[in-house]
């Protein structure tokens, strides 16, 4: 009905809602966005045996992402850009050299058992969880894959960086759904739009645009090997993972009754 849009309340929020929209823009953010992509070299990534080279999506996800942030006139510093070896310490030196600048790791998943599955977003500084959650808003809401947190952990890269830092896992290359659409080109274009769209929206996730519960340092606490968070919003529930790289591995009972995620992350990333 015509009358509809003459009503006040609506004109106000349309107004808002383009405000919203213009003080958002990127273009009047002056942020270096420093781009990580998770291991490379010798370092492969993931599991033993693993068939899907982590090292080689992660760094086809971070050089999209790359440009498209570019493309909404982010400056964009890469840790690396080619197959190469970079030590942990110096792709902390690298996002600390910078001011005003974020930093965004990206990873993929990995685990022995093949049903594990799902979206995950670390962060480890307060500063950090208002990235954290807009990433993880973004990519969970643009992938098929199942919701399992915000979750905060001290990964060296989250830890040492002095800027707002966040390690997303992309899915499971481990799992054949997951690493089959990690390996087509438009589904880590879409990754990479996704991430971006959170690094863009970071400081208005959990906020009027958030449809997902957002965790905060009160309710997740450091996990430095378990996790125990509770996914949300999530269609599936089963999803639980056993994870086995990490040189910490620290397998933990397996008590769950088949709601969450009780073992600990599978990415030696950090
Ligand atoms: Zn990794």
């Amino acid at each position: 009905m015509p009358t509809n849009f003459c009503r006040p309340g609506w004109s106000a929020a349309s107004l808002l809602a383009t405000l919203f929209i213009c003080c958002n823009s990127p273009a009047a953010e002056n942020v270096t966005v420093v781009i990580d992509a998770g291991h490379g070299g010798h370092d492969r990534g993931g599991i033993p045996g693993q068939r899907i080279a982590e090292k080689v999506m992660t760094l086809d996800v971070a050089q999209r992402l790359r440009n498209v942030l570019q493309a909404s006139g982010y400056r964009v510093v890469m840790t690396r850009d080619s197959d190469v070896f970079v030590p942990l310490g110096t792709r902390v030196a690298i996002a600390n050299s910078y001011r005003n600048a974020i930093f965004v790791c990206v990873h993929f998943n990995a685990t022995n058992r093949m049903g594990a599955s799902g979206i995950e977003t670390y962060f480890y500084s307060r500063d950090s969880l208002p990235l954290a959650s807009a990433i993880h808003h973004f990519v969970v809401g643009g992938a098929p894959s199942s919701n399992r947190g915000v979750r905060r952990r001290g990964y060296y890269v989250l830890r040492k960086t002095n800027i707002p830092a966040v390690l997303v896992e992309c899915g499971f290359l481990t799992n054949p759904t997951e690493g089959a659409y990690a390996q087509t080109a438009s589904y880590r274009q879409k990754l990479a739009e996704e991430i971006a769209a959170g690094v863009q929206g970071r400081n208005s996730v959990g906020g009027a645009l958030s449809t997902t519960r957002v965790a905060t340092s009160e309710t997740i606490p450091l996990q430095p090997y378990m996790d125990q968070t509770k996914v949300t919003s999530s269609k599936h529930h089963k999803s639980k993972s056993s994870h086995k790289k990490s040189a910490r591995k620290k397998k933990t009972s397996s008590k769950s009754t088949g709601s969450e995620a009780r073992y600990a992350s599978t990415d030696p990333e950090a």
